[in-house]
């Protein structure tokens, strides 16, 4: 098989690769929504064009994610974990033994053995608090563009604050009052990234390894990386496209 398709059918983004000696030679993502399917379809449609395949170029597809029953044609269906684990340890060149994932709606921890196997795994997909949504809602609440982050994380200036709600209902309501207060967003922000890394850092629990790495949409925040290296006191690596790492293990599944 020349190409191997990766789907990540995500709750927030259904992303898709398409690896060709295991090497990632097109990538694509698009929000999560209804026909689920056709949405996969639409990105695929789009890779095999600029990649300039023939509409006959032999792929095998793997899906995994939330929605991974929803794409019927896949060859393979695998679940999300094996896919992040695969993913990482590829990437990683087999060092990965830590990793913490942040996703659209769960933040999850998973310890892998020598020769990749998942030797533990936890999950907190009780709340957005910590997730990405979460993210997504603060950025409306302080009209910075997540994208931003990081920039504002790092202007020098700004009060230390500190958000203490486990719920994200009530740290919305937190973010609302500091900055009632006049609190500028690169201190709400600061303390936002805290707060995750708290959580993130609490699930994660005891590492042997000198490294913990990061995959998932919010790894791409370089504030958020560094407020969690704060707070392990490791250092975090991310993966080199984090948001396409479980697609890419999904797409590597198949060999
Ligand atoms: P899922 O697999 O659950 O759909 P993802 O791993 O795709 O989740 O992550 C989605 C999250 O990624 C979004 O909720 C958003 O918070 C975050 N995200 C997306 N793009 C960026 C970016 N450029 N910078 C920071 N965070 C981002």
């Amino acid at each position: 098989m020349d190409y191997l398709v990766g789907l990540d059918l995500g709750s927030t983004a259904i992303k898709a690769v398409i690896v060709k000696e295991r090497e990632i030679v097109w990538r694509g993502k698009t929000p999560t929504a209804p026909d689920q399917e056709a949405l996969a379809d639409g990105l695929l449609q789009d890779g095999r064009r600029e990649l300039g395949l023939d509409p006959g170029a032999a792929c095998a597809i793997a899906s995994t994610g939330y929605g991974k029953n929803l794409y019927k044609a896949a060859d393979l269906k695998l679940d999300e974990l094996s896919a992040n684990a695969k993913g990482l340890f590829a990437l990683s060149d087999g060092e990965a033994r830590s990793l913490i994932n942040i996703g659209g709606q769960d933040l999850k921890t998973i310890k892998l053995s020598d020769t990749g196997e998942v030797t533990d795994f936890r999950m907190n997909d009780k709340c957005a608090a910590g997730t990405g949504r979460f993210f997504e809602l603060a950025a409306r609440l302080l009209n910075v563009p997540l994208a931003s982050f990081a920039e504002f994380a790092a202007l020098p200036d700004g009060e230390e604050v500190e958000l203490n709600s486990t719920c994200v209902v009530f740290a919305e309501s937190e973010i609302v009052s500091l900055l009632a207060r006049g609190v500028p967003p690169q201190s709400v922000i600061r303390a936002l990234h805290a707060s995750v890394a708290r959580r993130a850092a609490g699930l994660l629990g005891r590492v042997s390894s000198s490294t913990v790495w990061l995959d998932g949409g919010p790894a791409q925040n370089r504030g958020l990386v560094l407020a969690i290296e704060d707070e392990l006191l490791t250092e975090i690596r991310v993966t080199p496209e984090p948001q396409y790492t479980v697609a890419y293990g999904a797409a590597m599944s198949l060999l």
